[in-house]
């Protein structure tokens, strides 16, 4: 009963995370989230205030994403912070626990991390009791030519990452001893220092939230458990596999500090430039020079496709500019099969020089040319 709370003194527990009477418990951990990133004492040292308010969001949480608590609790806080038989009671070691669940401490400590990677600030690092992180995500870049782009390839890469240190298989101990049990925190990897109403946890400073101390670090890795080595993996590149695509590999990051489940490797695909081709999307676009009397008089000429060449029939009167779609000859499809379009753009050529026939021959089309090429423009004055 000496930590019973009289009711008028504790604001209703849904109000402090800022929930509906019916919110999920999904909604509950991400308003305490929330509020818990804004309130922790890391990110406001030495403010009073907000040590306050942050206690009070812990004990609400301790509370609410209980679903055996925050049922008694909405039984009537009476009953709940009476203490009597049969309620929960109000804990005090609630913002210990809160402290615990946000990663400090335990197996779940790492050490040297600060609250806000444990908030999911950066990297998708795990959040949460029993909830171990995971290990980064790694990416590596892999040069393609255009080509190979869209016939796809399989190929080795290899990777730089890190692994457990081969000498002393990820203990960080030398080989021939162990870690032993921090003897300041007695392997909880948590000290407790009673502040006023609440019994505050803390990192252990011995062992920085291990639970355990290395007397004699291995030589090979300092201590650290970790070692550098290249792995080499396979990868599959789809047909058509865009520039900048991403391929996922699962779980061949790097691994997890705390024996959580490894980061992945992405294989960020760089695509060099065709001479001839230019991609959009899955069409290929394709600048095909023709002389004006081709285009004058229409031709069938050679246009090269990522398989042999075609040959394309240019209609008579062809406009410099004009794009003929040749279905089916660009790049293949990711998803649905099939490729897409090769879209071909006709540029007419002007000859810089001329011999005497050809000039005499283009004198005489000349004076036979009645039709003004200029006429629009006079229409519009
Ligand atoms: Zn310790
Ligand atoms: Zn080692």
């Amino acid at each position: 009963m000496t930590r019973a709370v009289k009711i008028d003194e504790m604001a209703d527990l849904y109000e402090t995370l800022g929930v509906d009477r019916g919110a999920s418990q999904a909604e509950i951990k991400k308003a305490y989230r929330k509020l818990a990133r804004q309130y922790h004492p890391d990110a406001n040292p030495d403010n009073k205030d907000a040590e306050a308010k942050f206690k009070e969001i812990s004990a609400a949480y301790d509370v609410l994403s209980d679903t055996e608590k925050r049922k008694q609790y909405d039984a009537g806080p009476q009953q709940f912070y009476g203490g009597g038989p049969g309620g929960a009671g109000f804990d005090a070691s609630a913002f210990e626990e809160a402290f615990r669940r946000s990663g400090y401490g335990g197996a779940a400590g790492a050490g040297g991390f600060n609250i806000f990677d444990l908030f999911g600030g950066g990297g998708g690092a795990a959040y949460g009791a029993g909830r171990a992180m995971k290990g980064a995500d790694l990416t590596y870049v892999l040069n393609l030519s255009f080509e190979d782009a869209l016939r796809g390839v399989t190929t080795r890469i290899a990777v730089d990452k890190d692994v457990g240190c081969p000498a002393c298989q990820g203990s960080g101990a030398a080989p021939g001893t162990s870690p032993s049990t921090c003897p300041q925190c007695g392997g909880r990897g948590v000290v407790s220092r009673n502040q006023g109403f609440f019994a505050l946890s803390e990192p252990c400073p011995r062992c920085g939230g291990r639970g355990s101390v290395i007397e004699t670090p291995c030589p090979r890795c300092g201590g650290s458990g970790i070692a550098r080595a290249t792995k080499k993996y396979t990868v599959k590149i789809p047909p058509g596999v865009k520039d900048g695509s991403k391929i996922r590999l699962k779980g061949k990051g790097q691994p997890a500090p705390q024996g959580g489940p490894p980061g992945d490797l992405y294989v960020k695909v760089k695509v060099a430039a065709s001479q001839v081709f230019h991609r959009r999307g899955d069409d290929l676009l394709i600048n095909v020079p023709v002389s004006f009397a081709e285009a004058a008089l229409g031709a069938k000429v050679e246009v090269p496709t990522t398989d042999g060449s075609i040959s394309l029939k240019i209609p008579k009167g062809t406009p410099n500019g004009k794009s003929f779609r040749v279905k089916g000859k660009g790049a293949p499809r990711l998803k649905g099969g099939g490729s897409g379009d090769l879209i071909v753009k006709v540029s007419i050529t002007v000859p810089e020089k001329l011999n005497k026939e050809q000039t005499e021959a283009l004198k005489r089309f000349a004076e036979l040319s009645h039709d003004d090429p200029r006429a629009g423009l006079n229409a519009g004055q």
